[in-house]
């Protein structure tokens, strides 16, 4: 991480853990702060923001924009073996040090956000995946874990042999790594072989006490157990979309030992914010690229930040037969079930600028004509205006030119 970090902002007064330095990374959305005095914590200093913007999460991953959905993919299709190191020596400590945030005033408590969660089954191999962790006491977490995804899977089974599921969270390091605990790969898939190969080098790994291997040089590493049959409540949490989430029983985890680097560097990661974003949708943008591949010949996709990199996406295509557009909303949808509203625009417009995609709608789209709307869906749980059992309304906007009309195409210089 401290060879990625670059200090846009040095925050140089005493701040507070208590919402204080979740303002300061609100109020400087695209830029990474450093910390440099924390209240009350004076064995670390903290950064956050670390990759704030789109641009960010792919100079950290080695692509663009424009090229980052078929640079992923030959990614994933070439892992890297990462590799086990000596590493330097650690410093024993314990949870009461580490400077956990308070997020938000309705937050159930603190809560570690930046943290990958790192666990091996004896079937599938290695997991890593980021979960939201929520301070109980000096010794215990409430872990979210999102019910039918790997770690669940893994949690599940060790409940079947009886066991508790052995664990370690690492937080602060290179953020290829984060991204590639985000990204949506197969079970059995290690995401850690994923960052080697973002990384092209293999990724340094270090074995903890209990055997689970965390980045090398990670700023800290929490080791413990999660307990499938002990629960607890979890949440609120203001999630993606800035709104909370709803309470629910977890698993807890038992923390067993924490240690850090020399002078460590805590990570935050803002709820809500644009690194919170990144790392959400761009995962799932090329599922949506995928599956639109399949029924028109698409030229790129993302989801939008004003729609919380979640429930809104826009997707180009290079339009050869009428139907396109409306295959392609269709398409959209299923490559990302969350998705509320897809507008579907022609090759020559810049999906990543919203004035281009609303000029397109604004001079492309007929809502009688264009428009297709799914009443009824299964949509996310964390918009807040879906319905019972997160039904929702679909709205699918065609803003491609119709083919062979006149009176569509820009003007251009001479
Ligand atoms: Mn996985």
């Amino acid at each position: 991480m401290r060879d990625f970090l670059r200090k846009d902002v040095t925050i140089t007064k005493e701040v507070s853990t208590e919402y204080e330095i979740a303002r300061i990374l609100s109020e400087n959305k695209e830029s990474t702060v450093f910390f440099e005095n924390v209240k009350g914590y004076p064995d670390f200093t903290m950064a956050g923001n670390l990759t704030p913007t789109r641009e960010r999460v792919c100079e950290a991953i080695g692509t663009t924009p424009e090229d980052y959905i078929s640079y992923v993919a030959k990614a994933i299709d070439n892992p890297i073996e990462p590799v086990v190191v000596e590493g330097e020596a650690r410093v024993e400590t314990s949870l009461d040090k580490l400077p956990i945030l308070r997020h938000f005033e309705k937050d159930a408590g603190r809560y570690i956000s930046s943290g990958i969660v790192v666990a091996n089954d004896p079937e599938y191999g290695r997991n890593v995946s980021i979960h939201r962790m929520l301070l109980l006491d000096d010794s215990t977490f409430t872990i979210r874990i999102v019910e039918r995804r790997h770690l669940d899977h893994y949690v599940q089974r060790a409940k079947e042999r009886g066991e508790p599921l052995d664990v370690a969270v690492a937080i602060g390091f290179h953020p290829a790594v984060l991204f590639a605990s985000a990204y949506c790969v197969p079970e059995g898939y290690d995401e850690f072989k994923l960052a080697s190969a973002l990384l092209r080098k293999p990724l340094e790994l270090v074995k903890c006490g209990n055997g689970i291997e965390v980045p090398a040089n990670a700023e800290i590493v929490i080791e413990g157990q999660i307990m499938p049959d002990e629960l607890a409540s979890e949440g609120p949490f203001a999630d993606v979309t800035g709104t909370y989430d709803i309470v629910r029983k977890q698993p807890t985890l038992k923390v067993s030992r924490v240690t850090t680097r020399e002078n460590p560097i805590y990570y935050a990661l803002l709820p809500s914010a644009g690194e919170h974003r990144m790392l959400m949708g761009m995962p799932r943008e090329p599922g949506i690229y995928s599956a639109v591949s399949k029924v028109a010949n698409v030229k790129n996709a993302c989801l939008t930040d004003g729609g919380c990199s979640w429930l809104h996406g826009v997707v180009s295509i290079k339009k050869e037969n009428e139907e396109d557009g409306k295959n392609a909303i269709n398409a959209a949808f299923e490559g990302h079930p969350s998705m509320k509203h897809v507008i579907v625009v022609d090759s020559d417009v810049d999906i990543f600028d919203t004035n281009e995609v609303e000029y397109a709608v604004a001079t492309r789209f007929q809502a009688n004509r264009d428009a297709v709307i799914i009443e009824g869906a299964k949509g996310s749980s964390l918009d807040p205006s879906a319905g019972e059992g997160s039904v929702t309304t679909k709205v699918g906007i065609d803003a491609t030119k119709p083919l062979g009309k006149e009176g569509y195409d820009r003007a251009e210089f001479g």
